[in-house]
């Protein structure tokens, strides 16, 4: 065979493996579902006529999250982006600091640090967690930072490195126990981008709960969503009063007067939104037994080829396998852009991995590490069918 015949043989061998999993016709990457209490507490929200600042589903739905992942304190918000840049303000990023995220991740992580003033420093991730890679991590910042006064200094642009935000890709948990202890040498304060993973857990702790803060995402592609939405996940009870107080407008509670002790934000939950969201959360183990029934099947199908494998938690995690993942082997890399091509055209949506930031316009300029790792990663990586609902139609 020569070698485009057999980069298009190896490509279908993979399109058939998937679609052997995800039956016939046209299967998005992924939908959200509706089969629980959704129209009822929509119905009661709209029949309260509380859809908005007001109603009892905002804190229902928080009382919920807290209840599943643990977090003492939950902060609902508008979407997840806002989440993660309420996380970081409250616990201290300013404007000029420097913070540590993957650059293997989606743009929000980015731009929440930028909308603080602060600049994003990108890391390398690796392929055993798909997270940040704490190995090379503290050998980087061994050689590269300083500690003055309690603060990070970045030897070479002499900014403060103030946070590490890792991201559990795809749902899986990024190396906790080494990120930990890595922003503890270093003194960098912990935030989570928990966006994608819900449900996941690291040695039996929910992730977003490991740091200072967490911030969840209940976008339309999330494992529950509310249309949009977003929560900030903490244990300390005074950030979560400055989180809940900044993103209602920072309004002083009064029965009639307007007053507002700092410039605040409108990025509530609205009730309806969180109606929808308590729906959602009940049927979350459900959805999350779905989606690693699905991994399994695809696991299995998946063991006769020899160029990929399906990405798979490690014996600390249990993921809530948001995205399933497909990895190509090192040698089979060219493959990537036909897989993503032959699948499209039959209706098998699949998807790249997102572009390194480092490599898009507002970032290209910001400090990073070496990327090799993350470069041959994206290189590789192909997210697959994953809605829970392919499980439930072949039970
Ligand atoms: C979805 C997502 C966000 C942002 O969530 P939105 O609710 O869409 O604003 C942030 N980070 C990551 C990694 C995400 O996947």
């Amino acid at each position: 065979m020569s070698e485009p015949e057999k980069t298009i043989s190896t490509a279908n061998e993979i399109v058939q493996a998937i679609r052997e999993i995800v039956g016939p016709g046209s299967i998005a990457l992924h939908e959200p579902s509706f089969d629980g209490n959704e129209w009822l507490y929509l119905k009661e929200c709209l029949d309260s006529k509380h859809v908005s600042s007001t109603g009892k589903f905002v804190e229902k739905f928080e009382a919920l999250i807290s209840e599943f992942t643990g977090a003492k304190y939950v902060v609902s918000v508008v979407n997840g982006t806002a989440a993660l840049q309420i996380a970081l303000k409250i616990v201290g990023v300013k404007s000029g600091d420097e913070v540590l995220i993957p650059a293997l991740t989606f743009v929000a992580t980015a731009n929440a640090v930028s909308y603080l003033g602060a600049i994003p420093h990108f890391l390398e991730s690796d392929e055993k967690s798909l997270g940040i890679n704490t190995f090379k991590l503290r050998d980087y910042l061994k050689a590269n930072t300083q500690i003055e006064s309690g603060l990070c200094i970045n030897k070479i642009t002499g900014r403060v490195i103030r946070a590490i935000v890792p991201m559990h890709t795809f749902g899986h948990p990024s190396d906790l126990e080494n990120l930990l202890s890595i922003a503890n040498e270093f003194r960098l304060i912990l935030v989570e981008d928990a966006a994608e993973s819900l449900g996941s857990f690291y040695c039996g702790q929910h992730t977003g709960t490991f740091g200072m803060a967490g911030a969840l995402s209940f976008n339309g592609n999330k494992i529950i969503t509310t249309g949009g939405g977003g929560a900030i996940l903490t244990n300390d009870q005074s950030l979560a009063r400055i989180a809940k107080h900044i993103t209602t407008t920072a309004k002083i509670p009064h029965e009639w007067e307007f007053d507002h002790d700092v410039v605040g934000y409108n990025y509530r939950l609205p009730n309806i939104n969180a109606a929808l969201g308590c729906a959602q959360m009940e049927s979350l183990p459900e959805k999350i037994s779905f989606k690693r029934a699905l991994f399994q099947r695809y696991k299995s199908a998946f063991e006769k080829i020899s160029d990929a494998y399906i990405f798979e938690e490690s014996n600390k995690c249990k993921s809530n396998y948001w995205l399933q993942t497909l990895i190509l082997k090192k040698e089979s890399q060219v493959v990537r852009d036909t897989v993503l091509e032959e699948s499209n055209k039959c209706g098998i949506m699949t998807r790249p991995a997102w572009k390194l930031m480092t490599h898009l316009i507002p970032y290209r300029n910001s400090p990073s590490m070496n990327l090799e790792d993350t470069n041959s990663l994206y290189r590789r990586i192909v997210n697959i069918p994953s809605s829970p609902e392919l499980i439930r139609v072949q039970k």
